[in-house]
């Protein structure tokens, strides 16, 4: 499970940046995109912070939905998978938003 990787990740970022502190509260945005699972993330989460500055700490996600453009008629389609089909039938889809995994925000006592 790479989630486990990733939350690992997370919670070393967020510790890194709290220095020392402790940890409240972190806001992680992940895409529809990305692959990354969010229930599996915060089955993870409280396993990774435990024994570091996170423990107890309440995970946040925010999930950012898939945009994509088609590369034959220029036009917007929603994604809610990595791939998709814009309505002139083109399935050449670039990725606008809904790739991003990212810490927003770390929260400290
Ligand atoms: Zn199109």
């Amino acid at each position: 499970m790479h989630e486990l990787g990733i939350t690992q990740e997370v919670v070393a970022l967020a510790t890194e940046h709290a220095r020392g502190r402790k940890v409240t509260r972190v806001v992680l945005e992940i895409g529809t995109l990305s692959g990354v699972l969010p229930d599996a993330v915060r089955f993870c989460f409280d396993l990774c912070a435990e024994g570091t500055a996170a423990a107890g700490a309440v995970l946040e996600i925010v999930e950012t939905p898939g945009r994509g453009r088609c590369r034959a008629c220029a036009a917007e389609v929603p994604l809610e998978r990595p791939f998709g089909r814009c309505a002139c039938g083109a399935s050449d889809l670039e990725w606008l938003a809904g790739d991003e995994l990212r810490v927003k925000e770390v929260e400290l006592a």
